[in-house]
């Protein structure tokens, strides 16, 4: 163990915006490539299993988390290739989102701007293909620099073989901890096409005045305004974004789900019709109700939130009795979009606070 690069007994309390209680056995920050090689070489040798956070905008983490955390802190960015229309690069894991964002639309780059204000870093953005109105990662990707767990050996994995789909990627599924993320290759346009068909971005850009944006950071500016008003700010109240993925569901299903809720907005799928998991819990009527110190959060049920002092067994409590009540009253089964890590059991609807105890 190299002195500096393991910290043992690390809090992670203030590393996860949901601010819950964490510790790790040993957390690890490596800034390179090597480095990286050197702590999964050196955990492989001593059998400690290793995990990946970035920013923790997406965890709900157990009390005491064995084995090794990794904190890729691989940064820089770099132009590949620039054309007249667009401009190619390469990004390191660490870098956080939201500065990229910034940094991009600064030059002038379009592709991400509906994107801003997305906690975490670029390394973890492909991993549930980060998105945001009307925009995923997955249409500016040209591929993820990985590092592969099994030999250690570097690739760049074209985003066809990345299986981007609705928050999901082949890193969330088939090649779960196969991959290390250090990087993420980009095309931004140089040639700005506003994104601004979804409603509430529409509508705050006319409230600008700019119903006609002409530039990446007005549509920036007003992504920041939208979510500004309708998200907690997890600094304040801790949160890990939407708790649920919107559910997908048969034709059928939704032919039925319309028949008792005749506004409910249906969006085309793979398999079906993607609903809104924030209207279903709303009208389950959980909005604003609390478990402990988690609250779901009035302006956005989708998001739970730690008022001060909650714990992840709190968090589970009340995210199973709104599955369970979802499934009940809808016969919808809520997925969590977060990760569980440290947590052995599964949200599910057959699962209750006694199976956790027990
Ligand atoms: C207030 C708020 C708003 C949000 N809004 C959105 C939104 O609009 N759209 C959206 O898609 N998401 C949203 N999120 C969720 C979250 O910001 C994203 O999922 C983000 O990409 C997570 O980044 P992170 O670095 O914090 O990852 P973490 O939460 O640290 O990790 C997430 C997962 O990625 C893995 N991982 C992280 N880095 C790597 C790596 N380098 N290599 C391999 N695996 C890795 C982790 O092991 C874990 O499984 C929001 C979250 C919050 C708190």
């Amino acid at each position: 163990v190299r002195d500096g690069l393991w910290m043992p007994s690390v809090r992670l309390d203030r590393a996860n915006t949901f601010g819950l209680p964490a510790e790790a056995e040993f957390v690890c920050r490596p800034k390179h490539l090597d480095e990286l090689r050197t702590v999964v070489a050196e955990a492989q040798k001593r059998g400690l299993e290793w995990w990946v956070m970035g920013g923790g905008s997406n965890l709900l983490l157990g009390p005491q988390i064995g084995g090794v955390c990794l904190m890729p802190a691989i940064t820089g960015i770099k132009v590949v290739v620039e054309t007249e229309d667009d401009v190619t690069l390469d990004v390191g894991a660490g870098v956080n989102w939201h500065e990229l964002v910034r940094f991009a639309v600064g030059q002038g780059w379009s592709g991400i701007e509906n994107l801003a204000l997305i906690p975490g870093t670029v390394g973890a953005a492909p991993i549930q293909n980060i998105g945001a109105y009307g925009v995923e990662i997955a249409e500016s990707t040209v591929g993820v620099h990985v590092l592969r767990c099994a030999d250690l050996g570097q690739e760049l994995l074209p985003a066809e073989a990345c299986g981007f789909s609705y928050r999901s990627s082949v890193f969330k599924t088939t090649a779960k901890g196969r991959y290390l993320i250090t990087g993420l290759r980009l095309c931004l346009s140089r040639r700005f096409v506003a994104r601004d068909d979804y409603p509430d971005v529409a509508q705050e850009l006319r409230r600008m005045g700019l119903a006609q944006p002409v530039h990446p950071a007005q549509v920036a500016e007003a992504v920041t305004r939208v979510r500004r008003r309708k998200l907690p700010d997890w600094r304040r109240f801790g949160n890990a974004g939407s708790f649920f993925q919107n559910p997908v569901v048969s034709t059928e299903h939704f032919a039925r789900l319309q028949r008792d809720i005749p506004d409910l907005a249906g969006y085309p799928a793979a398999k079906g019709y993607k609903v809104s998991a924030a209207r279903l819990i709303d009208l389950a009527g959980w909005k604003g109700r609390r478990e402990g110190a988690i609250l779901v959060w009035p302006r956005q049920p989708l998001v739970l939130v730690n008022t001060g002092g909650g714990t992840a067994s709190q968090v589970l409590t009340l995210a199973e009795r709104i599955v369970n009540d979802v499934v009940r009253r809808f016969a919808v089964q809520l997925v969590p979009e977060v990760q569980l890590v440290g947590i052995s059991h599964a949200i599910s609807a057959e699962s209750s606070a006694q199976d956790r105890q027990g």
